[in-house]
């Protein structure tokens, strides 16, 4: 399996994830000629995607659908309500439509299989996957108020995870450009997960498995990739000597606005 992320961010999030023969994205965030200049950028042919699976509706996450499904003729899964309240109207006759997604119904898309899960966020049925092929597992958490009990055991067993790290709440309290509605609404249990919170998760519910933690969705208003990092990396160095020495090489941060490094497992 191979991995790439796009974009993360508010931005676009796009990641894509190969196995064999098989290319699917994980939520289409960017413009659809933004996508395929990135595919092309990390030396993919964008013709031979397969499918976009959605995480939910939100503009940075599925901004791209109706270009992309016209453009490449590829399958959308995502659960009902998320492609009801995409409001492509007309567009949505350009969407092939894979299977409808049911939180704890997997499903395979060619090599990949699928294990969704409900996570909390304000969006119609927001989901989080864990993507396995040829006995490797990936997780992606992005845009979740916060690890909740299904979320925290639904990433078990990855070899690698992309977790959300969206903001420091110091410099989302003091940051000017967001109203303070907004600022509730980021910190609130269904917005998005601070660096303090993937923190507690790497040091309390993570079960250490994961080679590779990338950390997405900075804002890039009220956060650093610097300060992101090192709660990851403090994190793993609390939990447990045995992690200390690997700690710095396994954690990375996922760039705004141009595709990362593959992720080889
Ligand atoms: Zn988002
Ligand atoms: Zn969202």
């Amino acid at each position: 399996m191979r991995i790439c992320t796009l974009g993360s961010g508010s931005a676009g999030n796009a990641t894509l994830v190969v196995a064999g023969e098989t290319r699917v994205l994980i939520d289409c965030g960017l413009s659809g000629r933004e996508t395929v200049k990135r595919l092309q950028a990390i030396g993919e042919d964008p013709a031979r995607l397969d499918a976009v699976v959605l995480t939910h509706e939100h503009g940075d996450h599925a901004r791209g659908l109706a270009m992309l499904a016209k453009m490449l003729e590829i399958e959308v899964y995502a659960a009902s309500k998320t492609l009801a309240a995409c409001n492509l109207g007309d567009k949505m006759q350009l969407i092939r439509r894979g299977e409808a997604l049911v939180a704890g119904q997997s499903f395979s898309i060619g090599a990949l299989t699928f294990h969704p899960f409900s996570i909390p966020h304000d969006a119609a049925d927001p989901l989080a996957f864990t993507v396995e092929a040829a006995g490797c597992r990936m997780g992606v958490a992005v845009d979740l108020g916060y690890f909740s009990a299904e979320a925290a055991a639904g990433f078990r067993g990855c070899d690698a995870l992309i977790l959300e790290a969206n903001h420091e709440i110091e410099m989302l309290k003091v940051c000017t450009y967001y109203p303070w509605a907004l600022k509730q609404r980021i910190m609130g249990r269904h917005g998005h997960t601070s660096n303090t919170e993937m923190a507690r998760f790497l040091r309390e519910d993570f079960d250490g498995k994961a080679r590779h933690i990338v950390l997405a969705h900075l804002s890039q208003n009220t956060n650093l990739p610097l300060l992101a990092r090192q709660a990851a990396v403090q994190a793993l160095e609390e939990r447990s000597p045995l992690f200390a020495a690997e700690a710095e090489k396994r954690v990375s941060v996922a760039p705004f606005n141009h595709p990362g490094d593959w992720i080889e497992l």
